[in-house]
């Protein structure tokens, strides 16, 4: 069984819709020989209509009337384009367009209840943002059934069943486990291929939540590891995972494969490619997930599996990085020996909801450094000047700032555990571009070096460590060398 993730851009067209039908058609016919068969298709949006519902949602609390309008006027053409490409049958047609006019009309609904209130509130926001794919979802099924496919569209508000942070739900596992195979598992028994919103859920008592952005992915790796699927498949519009940013290094290239673990650590230092979450449900159960595109449904892609499956044991594997952030530094002498330092402003920083991308401190413990987010930083730094008020005003704490315009470069790849000179190649590649150095860490799983720089040497960074490590061979021939 195969769970198989479009995302918004493989359904952001008619064609689109063209190659997404025919990659199901061939894996719908591939799977029905399998031990297990059954393909299950999760869905996204098309492409923009988040945003373009998110920002209809906002407009509405500001009191903008014609937002709500103007919303389901795109959204209608958007979507009509599609239903009347497709659908030739009269009733089919029918039917698509008088569930894109009833999840309009909800749109309009709430768009005019948020405009009341004058307030969106996150579970409001939830409730609009989820509406791209739910409109979306039995839009796609009918284009499949035009094209000779059982499917049957599948909402997953009544599916996932999540707690209720809004904007962020996590799913609870036991759950949807035991309603995904009530709805799902008869279905695939049927040969009916089961087309589910990507992105949404909703708790226990049926209010709709979201995963948070980019969460369809998300979604697919909650379905295939609940259903012990034997791959997940996200499709996007790239040909898998990159080693580099290839508008910023020309010839990076694609990953054939990463373990779990790498993929986490990339996905969280920025690569946009995966959600950061898809791997996780599947981890336990050792479920392969693959990245694939679907404009170029014969490339390999990049194929995700357990450190100890992986063929590839290459040293690095790929270099990212994080924009739009600022290096907040706790500095004084008087910290040294200071117990439970580092404890309070990491508090003070996560009572404002700032989330640390990096830690370092020098073992003189003359400072702490950390890189947040750039647009946390008045707030964080007003916390932690109240945290240490009286350390400060005592001397033993001398500063605290931030820096701006810097960037974090993550150097990637499970194969560094223990592998000695590998940081010495990380920063020999960089020192030769007389590039700059301000703050380091590692992460004691040893699968990243990451380093701060200024934000004007990121991308010959990005491009003298890919060159350091030669990225740009495949990494079989790299290990083959050493
Ligand atoms: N449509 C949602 C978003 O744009 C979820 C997704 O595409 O994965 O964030
Ligand atoms: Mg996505």
């Amino acid at each position: 069984m195969l769970v198989m993730k479009f995302g918004g851009t493989s359904v952001g067209s008619v064609e689109a819709f063209t190659a997404v039908a025919n990659i199901a058609k061939q894996k719908v016919a591939e799977q029905s020989a399998a031990a297990r068969p059954g393909v299950i298709v999760v869905t996204s949006a098309m492409s923009g209509v988040t945003n373009l519902l998110i920002d209809a949602a906002h407009k509405s609390a500001q009191g903008d009337v014609e937002a709500g309008k103007e919303a389901i006027a795109t959204l209608r053409k958007k979507h009509m384009q599609v239903i009347d490409h497709f659908l030739a049958d009269a009733a089919e047609k029918r039917q698509a367009e008088r569930h894109l006019d009833g999840k309009l009309q909800e749109l309009e609904r709430i768009c005019g209840g948020i405009m009341v209130l004058g307030e969106l509130t996150p579970r409001g926001l939830d409730l609009v943002s989820g509406l791209g794919e739910r409109i979306n979802a039995p839009i796609l099924a009918a284009v499949l059934r035009s094209q000779g496919i059982q499917a049957e569209a599948v909402d997953a508000v009544g599916l996932v069943v999540t707690d209720s942070v809004f904007g962020g739900a996590e799913p609870l596992l036991e759950a949807t486990e035991t309603r995904c195979r009530a709805h799902l598992t008869p279905l695939l028994e049927q040969g009916v291929t089961p087309v589910v919103t990507g992105f949404v859920g909703a708790t226990v008592d049926g209010v709709p939540t979201t995963l948070s952005r980019g969460g369809s992915d998300y979604s697919a790796g909650i379905l295939g590891a609940l259903l012990d699927a034997d791959e997940i498949q996200i499709w996007t519009d790239v040909n898998g995972v990159m080693t580099a940013d290839p508008r910023i290094v020309p010839n990076a290239r694609s990953i054939r494969q990463l373990s779990y673990e790498e993929v986490a650590e990339l996905a969280y230092y920025g690569a946009k490619v995966l959600h950061p979450k898809t791997v996780i449900p599947a981890i336990r159960k050792r479920i392969p997930v693959r990245v694939l595109n679907t404009f170029q449904p014969a490339h390999p892609g990049t194929l995700i599996v357990d450190r100890s499956d992986s063929e590839e044991h290459g040293t690095v594997k790929a270099v990212t990085a994080i924009r739009d952030v600022n290096l907040i530094t706790i500095a004084g002498k008087g910290m040294m020996g200071m117990p439970g330092v580092a404890a309070r402003a990491f508090a003070a920083v996560s009572g404002v909801g700032t989330n640390i991308l990096m830690i370092s401190q020098s073992s003189s413990e003359l400072n702490i450094c950390f890189v947040i987010p750039q647009v946390l930083v008045h707030r964080t730094l007003d916390a932690l000047c109240k945290e240490f008020a009286r350390e400060v005003q005592r001397g033993d704490i001398e500063r605290i700032d931030g820096h701006e315009k810097v960037v974090i470069v993550a150097v990637i790849g499970s194969g560094m555990r223990g592998t000695p000179g590998l940081a010495a190649g990380v920063f020999g590649a960089v020192a030769r571009h007389q590039i700059n150095v301000i703050a380091i860490a590692q992460g004691s799983s040893e699968a990243n070096i990451s380093f701060v720089i200024g934000e004007e040497d990121a991308a010959t960074a990005l491009r003298a460590v890919h060159d350091g490590f030669e990225l740009e061979k495949p990494t079989t021939e790299r290990v083959a060398q050493r």
